[in-house]
């Protein structure tokens, strides 16, 4: 027969156990609780780490990938190897500069150069004119033997060497074939055949055959046959004598 009390004793019991249970219940979830809560709390920590150590890597993103490290990077690539490409390419841009220029001033000397010369830096003292009976077909500029005389224009050199009454002479064709003869000359520094510059020297003055003194005869034959008077012809050239 059950009584009361052992009722309330079972119940009391059940009770007691319940609430060992719960009381069990209760250290298991508070132990659950601060293993949660350590656990929490070192997850919090290392969150904390793993959020520094990302936040570190975000910065070293940042670093790598941001304005101030590809400047760095950039810096060291051009201080490594794309800096000593470049300088290899600019030894070859200078060599080509150089090369430039000088075309440019070789060009350039050559677009100032006169097309035409005085054939020698000397006094006029005959003209084209009728001399001594016989038509003197150029002038005459005397200058000391050895003086220099040049190539009037450029042009090809068809004759350099004796003929008769010059001594010696040399002829020059132009470009307009036009022919200009020097004579009496001491010195011929050309030959035939060779093609000479306006100012180029092709002699020295000298008096060789019908000569009474050093100078250079000159004359000019603009169709290549019949001569005119230098004078104006070189006058119309800027030259004057
Ligand atoms: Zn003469």
């Amino acid at each position: 027969m059950t009584t009361e009390a052992q009722r309330s004793g079972t119940h009391r019991r059940i009770d007691t156990t319940a609430k060992r249970r719960i009381a069990f219940a209760a250290v298991a979830v508070t132990g659950v609780a601060a293993a949660g809560a350590t656990g929490a709390g070192a997850a919090t920590v290392q969150k904390s780490g793993d959020s520094q150590k990302i936040a570190l890597a975000a910065d070293s993103q940042n670093l790598a990938q941001g304005a101030g490290v590809p400047d760095v990077q950039a810096a060291a690539q051009v201080l490594s190897v794309p800096q000593s490409q470049q300088i290899s390419d600019l030894a070859g841009q200078l060599d080509s500069a150089v090369q430039f220029a000088q075309q440019r001033v070789t060009a350039d000397l050559q677009s100032r150069a006169p097309e035409t010369v005085k054939p020698t830096d000397g006094t006029y003292t005959s003209g084209f004119e009728v001399r001594w009976g016989t038509m003197h077909k150029g002038i005459d500029l005397a200058a000391p033997l050895g003086t220099p005389i040049v190539a009037a224009q450029k042009g090809t050199v068809i004759d350099a060497g004796p003929a008769s009454g010059f001594g010696n002479w040399v002829r020059i064709k132009h470009d307009d074939g036009t022919i200009t003869v020097y004579g009496h000359m001491q010195t011929i520094d050309v030959t035939v055949g060779q093609q000479v510059t306006a100012g180029q020297k092709i002699a020295g003055v000298g008096s060789e055959g019908f000569s009474t003194g050093p100078h250079c005869h000159f004359e000019v034959y603009p169709d290549g046959v019949n001569a005119i008077d230098p004078v104006g012809w070189l006058a119309d050239r800027g030259i004057n004598v």
